[in-house]
Order: C-alpha cells, then structure tokens, then sequence
C-alpha cells in the first residue's frame, strides 16, 4: 500500500481473539455471495448471501485485518441492515462480547443453506460515475476456519450500462461485456482468501487497454474516471506503461498471476489510493492525475510500486504479516521490507519505464534524504519501532509528526535498500546489483500462480549473501534496529553524489507545484530553513521538532495571519525569508492560536533551504546506472519527451 493518513476512526481498538474450538462447518459446498453495487452513487453496497451449513451453534464473521492495509480496517462499523433467514424464517443472532466482527447464530435441525443480507454504508473509492469495490466490504464467512479452505462463489451487480474491469476469471468463457440492465455477472468458484485479493471496479466512463502485448502473461489496464476523456489514457502514459511491463518482467525474471490487471480511478471524489493485490492493483488518483507531465510526475511511482508488491508484499511475504485468517493481529516488524524495498523498487521502475526522468529520480531522492534526516524523531525511535506500530502509526493526528514518526519504515526503506544496491555495485565492481538479489528473492526462479510464500530476516540474509558475501545480518541491523540521529546517505554518496541544500526548490519540486496541491506537491514548505510546512492559507501542519519555529513557540494548528507587518502569502513569507539572512533582525510573526492572537519572533537568518543531489566528480555514477531501463524499449523517445 502506498503511505496514506486514513480516518483515526479506522483505529479501532486491538482486540484479543479467543480461539475457541467450534464445530467444524461442512465446506463442500460453496458460498454464493452477489454483491449488488447498483447503488453505489448512493454510496451504498448490498448482498446477499447463501450459506452451506449443519443444524447447531455458528460463528460467522466479516473481516479485521485486511491484507495490505496494516491494520484492523475491516469495515464492521458500517455493515449495516444484516438479516439472517433459513427456510423462510428470520433467525435470531447476537454479536460475541470480545470479537466485535462475530455473529453467533444456532441453525435449526433441518436446515443446509443459510441466507444472509448486509449492507454496507460505503464512505470511499465511490463516485456518481464509478466505484472501486473490495469485496471484504460485503464479506460473511465462518469464523475460526482458515479462509483459504472456505470455497466461493461470486457474482457482481453494477449500474445498467457500467462497464467491469477486474483480474477475476468469468463463470464461463469470454471478458466482461457491458452488463445489461439488471444483469449479473458471474465469476468462478474461488476461496475467501482469494476473493479478497480480487478487487472490482466499474463506471460509466470505462476503457481497458491490453499492455506490453508480446510479454506473456497478459497485461491490462483497466481504467474508470469521473470525465470520458480522462478514460481515455493519453498514448505516452500508455506507452510508460507497457515499459513499466517491460522492466519489472526484466527485473524480476518471473510472474506470479496468471493475468495482471492495473485498476485505475480517475476522480477528484472517489479519493487517492494504492493498494496491491497479486493479480491485480486498486489505483486512485485524482481526475487529472496523469494528464500532463506535473500530475504524472507526482503520481509516478503509485503503480510500480503496487505493481512490485505482486512480487513483494503478496507472493513473498514477511511471515508475521500472514496469517490463515483476516481476524489474528498482523506483525509488521519487516514492513522495511515489505513496503520499504517496494518504494525503493517502486522509485527505481518508474525511472526505468521513463515515467520519470533519471534528474527527476534524483531530485525525489534528495527530498526523501533531506526529510528523513531532518525528523528528529528518529533521535528517540528506531525504523524498525515504526515498522513494529505501523498500525498505529497510519492515519491519525499529522501535529508533531517529525517528532512522532510516522510510517517511516517507507522512505528509510528506500534509503536502505539504495544502501545495499550500491555496496553489492561496490563490492563487485558493478557486475552484480540489487537486480540479481530481487530474481532470488522476490523471482525464486519460478512463474507460479498467486500464492503466497512466507520468509523471515534469516533468509533475507541468507539470500543477500548469495549476491556477494558480506555480513548482511549487521547491515541490516544497524541501520533498522539502532537509533540512528542521521538519515542513511551511503547509498547516494557510494552512487556518485551528495545531497547539498540550495535557495531554491529542485526541478522536481517545481514541476509537481505547478499541478497544484497534493500529495508532493502544494502548500508552503520551509522545512529546512525556519522549521514549518503550512497551507497556502497560513495554516501550520507542522513545526519542525526543536528547528527556529519551535524555538519561537509556535506550534500546529496555529495560523500565521501576518509576516514582517504584511498579511500572510506564501510569497511574502519566502521574502521574509530572504530578507532575514545575513542580519539579526527576526522574522515577526502575528499567529492565531484557538481563539486568540499572539506576537512571535523567528530568530532565523540563513536565508531558504531546498534539498538536491550534486554529482561528485570521478566518483563511479551507480545512481544513474541504476535508473537506466534494463529492456529495450523506448527509452530514447521518454527522453525526449520529458525534454519537451
Ligand atoms: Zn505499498
């Protein structure tokens, strides 16, 4: 999953889960569940469920831990309108005390199919003209029973004339035509574990697209927006994206699904996300979000990286982060891994696809280096602690983050695996690389379909020390499990530069601003000179932890109102900036605070600072060796028309 602040509502409480012996359901039979998606402008999900049981006591569930999310975000909360009903009669149910995601039932003598209705209020990933559905929104399965020996059936309902985009095999033959009104649309006979991994989506406005048609096996993108034009993908996006088929298929030297579908949403309403599957990835971006070169810049790295995760996070997986069921509590003590080598990969492929340019890798570099190093955070905590609470540490307050930390375990990851890349070039004179540890690793030399194989930090080691011999287990240790007060810079200085801090903002940053506020991009970013990040109304995100700003109390959530006797801009802040450096006078500040207005004074006086990476001469260029694509394809034409 890519790094995302969701609802501190989601935070739901850690709950113990009593294992109790039940009787075991006869399973022979599937499930056969319809979710029924016809409301979803509404925002409202519906389904029905049948059930194969036996007379007796019944424990049946919705999921907790989703896969992917890192944490209980299984939406129990918003299951709503649940009737159950066996041989036209409604049965009786009562939720269990502990585990809130459980319903007990007793099925009658007599009765071998019990139905189920539920409904869930949807409150993401839906718009008037589309929706992307993950079926654990509608999900009812025995309880205590490994969800990969629970058979299913599943059928899709969606709005007259909706198109289908999903990695989920039909019923019978053929692809997914434009559903009739009222048609369903049947898929084969698959396990719960599997249906969950097997995301939907649809809309008005659909296009699918085949990629890197001579790689075998088939690549789609599947794409649904708000707008029909924004549907239909410009041909240089595609084009990257078929390089992007290219290079991880040359990186990775394997496959692990039988067909791979990129889910796309295009829609400033359905809301961003990134979210990986094993044949398939849930992607949202705003509307415009790959209509030029700012927003595609900004957005580069979203599906190599949930691409990457079929390898990296689905196929191998940390052994604490499986578990046989969606209710046992996730350990994500190797998320550095998990979801720390797939940003490393992810940055990595998108350079090699020419969704960015080998100077905008670098200038991304740079502000991921110059940010890790200045969270001073990381004077208390180690990486590896942010690992450990991820699932506390997602969503939530963003006062105080470089103070906190936040899922760090992202960007320290790529830090670290850049690290490792480059000693192995280092060490080898630059015949061997990352790329050969990754076909070991993440490829295991074989294509298989989606399954799921499980490793722990011994074999990272073990096949680490395959590429070259080195003593990996204290590599990995000191820089995860130690408190480290600076950010890890070997890997950009051993690739032949050095991040320096320069009075202006870098070519990358420039770019993503003029696409307007976003992910990277937005806001007023004085992080590195008077220690805050503010919204173009003044508005305080964040202090930096001890920086000038903090120094001078002010705090987030305050406002600046005024700079220097001038009401606040984000230009008359950076000139206040400016003016300030070499002198003593200090920057005045006039902040709203709660219901009241304070004077502050910023003794700050070394002018702007903006992170990028300058080459050092003679020094061997593995940073770029590494951003240079692996198949031949059509690099020289991303060149130039990034050059535009
Ligand atoms: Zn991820």
């Amino acid at each position: 999953m890519r790094r995302f602040r969701r609802s501190a509502a989601l935070l739901l409480a850690f709950l113990s889960v009593a294992f109790v012996a039940l009787p075991a359901v006869a399973q022979k039979e599937p499930i056969e569940i319809v979710a029924n998606l016809t409301d979803a402008p509404r925002k409202l999900y519906h389904t029905e469920i049948d059930l194969p049981v036996t007379p007796g006591p019944l424990t049946l569930t919705t999921p907790q831990w989703i896969p992917g999310h890192h944490m209980p975000s299984g939406p129990a909360n918003d299951i709503t309108g649940v009737v159950f009903t066996a041989n036209g009669q409604t049965l009786p149910w009562r939720r269990d005390d502990v585990d809130l995601y459980e319903f007990h039932l007793t099925i009658p003598q007599g009765v071998t199919r019990l139905h189920a209705h539920l409904d869930c209020i949807v409150t993401s990933r839906v718009s008037q003209k589309l929706a992307a559905f993950e079926w654990e929104d509608l999900l009812l399965y025995p309880a205590h029973t490994p969800v990969r020996d629970i058979p299913i059936q599943p059928s899709i309902k969606v709005p007259a004339g909706w198109g289908i985009g999903t990695a989920m095999t039909p019923a019978s033959s053929g692809s997914y035509p434009v559903p009739a009104v009222g048609a369903t649309t049947r898929f084969a006979v698959t396990n719960v574990e599997q249906l969950e991994d097997s995301p939907v989506i649809t809309g008005q406005y659909f296009h699918e697209f085949a990629l890197a048609p001579e790689i075998a096996p088939k690549h789609y993108i599947d794409v649904v927006a708000d707008d029909p034009e924004d549907a239909n993908l410009r041909p240089q996006i595609l084009a990257d994206f078929s390089n992007l088929v290219r290079e991880a298929s040359a990186l990775y030297d394997s496959h692990h699904y039988h067909v791979y579908h990129f889910l796309l949403t295009l829609s400033d309403v359905a809301g961003g996300q990134g979210l990986e599957h094993g044949q398939s990835s849930d992607n949202g971006v705003g509307e415009k979000g790959y209509a030029d070169e700012a927003h595609t810049l900004r957005e580069a790295d979203l599906l190599p990286h949930e691409f990457t995760h079929s390898w990296n996070g689905k196929y191998r997986r940390p052994a604490g982060l499986y578990q046989p069921d969606f209710a046992t509590p996730q350990q994500g003590a190797l998320l550095w891994v998990y979801e720390g080598m797939t940003q490393y990969l992810g940055e990595v492929l998108s350079a090699r696809s020419g969704l960015e340019t080998q100077a905008e890798y670098r200038d991304k570099l740079a502000d991921t280096a110059a940010n890790l190093d200045y969270t001073p955070g990381r004077l208390w905590r180690s990486t590896e602690d942010t690992a450990v609470a991820a699932s506390i540490l997602r969503g939530g307050n963003p006062a105080w983050y470089n103070w906190r930390r936040g899922q760090d375990y992202y960007m320290e990851g790529e830090l670290l695996w850049l690290d490792a890349d480059t000693l192995i070039r280092k060490m080898t004179g630059n015949k061997k690389s990352l790329d050969d540890f990754e076909k070991i690793f993440l490829g295991k030399g074989e294509n298989t379909g989606p399954m799921i194989v499980p490793y722990t930090f011994d074999e990272l080691v073990d096949d680490l020390n395959a590429v070259v011999p080195y003593d990996w287990a204290t590599f990995l240790h000191d820089r995860i499990y130690k408190i480290n007060p600076h950010a890890d810079m070997a890997g950009i200085e051993q690739g032949g530069y050095k991040l320096v801090y320069t009075d202006k903002p870098n070519a990358a940053d420039r770019l993503m601003a003029a696409a307007g506020p976003g992910r990277r991009g937005g806001g007023v970013n004085c992080w590195y000179s008077i220690g805050l990040r503010l919204g173009m109304d003044g508005s305080i995100f964040d202090v930096r932890w001890n920086g000038p700003a903090d120094k001078a109390q002010l705090a987030p959530g305050e406002k600046v109102l005024a700079i220097d006797g001038r009401i606040f801009s984000p230009d008359v802040l950076r000139e206040a900036i400016r003016s300030a450096k070499g002198g003593s006078e200090p920057i005045r500040l006039i902040v709203q605070a709660d219901t009241f207005v304070y004077t502050r004074e910023i003794d700050y006086h070394d002018g702007e600072r903006f992170p990028a990476l300058e080459r050092v001469n003679g020094a061997p260029d593995y940073l770029d060796d590494i951003t240079t694509p692996l198949s031949k394809h059509e690099a020289p034409a991303a060149a130039e028309k990034k050059a535009e």
